[in-house]
């Protein structure tokens, strides 16, 4: 898109009031735009509604209009979540309007440098942790994005001599086309999200769009043990940064010595102390025997080498947590960190809410939430970071995958499945093709909540002390539940009344 003051007294169309449209809407209203904010939730679900229209800016809500998107329009702001296929979408589409999220308007107005973090999971908490690792080393950051905040609040909020952390998703990348990060960091994929982006080729295009203006002087950080992530990192136009848990880098940030390249799931789990957490505690009981001190080491490809912390001290288990550390050291020093700085938020980092979560200790069973675990390749890293064998709570949302990637872990780490959600007979049905004998599936009552309940009773049957018991759905959340958060609080509630 054009700078914002080009949109002056022109027509710009806002769809979805969530928080990332109300703030789009108000700045280009702000900036002189005649500004429509249209959604398809009826008025007396749209709170905002009203403070918009006391600022003069348009809203329509309920059924759109045909005529909310018209050859006057200059731009239309969608929410990410709306798909290409929606009505006004592909009008503007037909009529050339250009279409972009409100991330693409940060871009735009953010006066301090951005580092743009994606990937199909560890997002949040890498975001998190390099927010911690770059305010350790002073360089004032402020974290938006995917995880929150609108992106244009914090654009608008910060100096120029400070960072703009974005968690960035493949949905709010889509909508982009000069968005320009002064450093772009691509964690992992995994096949995912395939039901908005219709084809793996759109999601991870939409990927690469972080990486797409990427010149002299920008960084690019990204996973050099992932084939699609190391093409699309090393086609970039910025200096090249990976980060591997395989492999030592002559240039960037790996594990030394290495992880062997595949599996590695009881290792991951022994490696782990978060000194003083249960998670600590879990993870060192599931000892797989004497593991080499491992340290994260960066290298700048000009002969020098820093050691920045031993990975059996970082603050979250697990290989792919190590990755995530490794991503955020590897952010921290291309923004100019000194490695110093980073030793203490890397070992005191205790994670995000509903991702690995300990909850607590209950008749001698330690329970974890993972709620935010939405697709299998999440819960496979969660279940393989935690001590075997243990009992997992999964199911939600159908998006029509059958979870057989989910056998070989069934196999080797976990001793009942309790299944819920519109997924419970496939995950039944794996469970058992794994030789699972502890399976039980709860069939929905009318209240969500009280199916988890149930589930988390059958789960505490199974578990004798010492066990731990895992809410990790590989599935997304909407099939019963607002949204993975408040599903993550009940199972944390259900837990504590155990
Ligand atoms: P996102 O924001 O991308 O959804 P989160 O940081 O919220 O990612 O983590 C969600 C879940 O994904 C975690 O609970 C964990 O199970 C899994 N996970 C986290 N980091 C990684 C990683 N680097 N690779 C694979 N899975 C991960």
């Amino acid at each position: 898109m054009r700078p914002l003051a080009n949109y002056r007294g022109r027509k710009i169309v806002v769809l979805g009031l969530a928080r990332s449209g109300v703030a789009a809407a108000k700045l280009f209203h702000r900036a002189g735009g005649i500004v429509t904010a249209g959604d398809r939730k009826e008025r007396d679900a749209c709170p905002e509604a009203s403070e918009l229209e006391a600022l003069g800016i348009s809203v329509v809500c309920g059924e759109h209009p045909d005529d909310l998107v018209t050859a006057e329009t200059a731009l239309l702001v969608k929410n990410p979540g709306i798909p290409y296929t929606a009505a006004p979408v592909r009008r503007a589409e037909e009529l050339g309007i250009e279409v972009v999220t409100e991330v693409e308007v940060a871009g735009q107005l953010s006066p301090a440098p951005i580092i743009g973090i994606t990937g199909s999971n560890g997002k949040t908490t890498t975001t998190t942790w390099t927010g911690e690792l770059l305010s350790a080393a002073g360089l004032k950051p402020i974290v938006a994005g995917n995880i929150g905040r609108p992106l244009v609040d914090a654009a608008e909020e910060i100096g120029p001599d400070g960072w703009l952390v974005a968690e960035l998703s493949s949905f709010q990348l889509k909508g982009t086309s000069d968005f320009h990060p002064r450093i772009a960091c691509l964690l992992n994929l995994a096949e995912t999200h395939l039901d908005y982006h219709g084809s793996m080729e759109d999601y991870v295009a939409s990927k690469a769009k972080l990486f797409a203006n990427l010149s002299e002087g920008d960084t690019a950080v990204y996973n050099a043990d992932d084939a699609v992530c190391a093409r699309i990192g090393a086609a970039s136009g910025g200096r090249r940064w990976p980060f591997s848990l395989t492999k030592r880098l002559d240039v960037g940030v790996s594990v030394e010595p290495p992880y062997p390249a595949a599996g590695g799931g009881d290792e991951a789990g022994s490696e782990r102390a978060a000194a003083g957490t249960a998670a600590a505690e879990a993870a060192t009981a599931g000892g797989a025997g004497q593991q080499p001190e491992r340290w994260i080491v960066a290298r700048d490809g000009n002969g020098a080498e820093t050691r920045i912390v031993r990975v059996d001290r970082l603050g979250l288990p697990g290989r792919h947590n190590c990755a995530n550390a490794m991503a955020a050291v590897a952010i921290a020093l291309a923004a100019g960190a000194q490695p110093t700085a980073l030793q203490e938020p890397l070992e005191q980092f205790r994670g995000v809410e509903h991702r690995l979560e300990f909850v607590g200790t209950f008749r001698g069973v330690r329970y974890y939430n993972d709620s935010k675990a939405t697709n299998p390749t999440a819960t496979i890293m969660s279940v393989s970071s935690l001590p075997a064998p243990l009992i997992l709570i999964a199911g939600g949302l159908d998006r029509g995958s059958d979870y057989r990637e989910l056998i070989p872990l069934f196999r080797e780490r976990v001793k009942g499945v309790v299944a819920l959600g519109e997924t419970r007979d496939k995950i039944r049905k794996v469970a058992e093709e794994a030789g699972l004998t502890s399976v039980a599936v709860v069939e929905p009552v009318e209240d969500a909540a009280e199916t988890l309940q149930r589930a988390v009773l059958e789960a505490a049957f199974m578990a004798g002390p010492g066990d731990i018991v895992l809410l990790s759905p590989a599935c997304a959340s909407w099939d019963m539940f607002p949204s993975y958060e408040v599903r993550g609080r009940i199972f944390k509630q259900s837990a504590h009344t155990l």
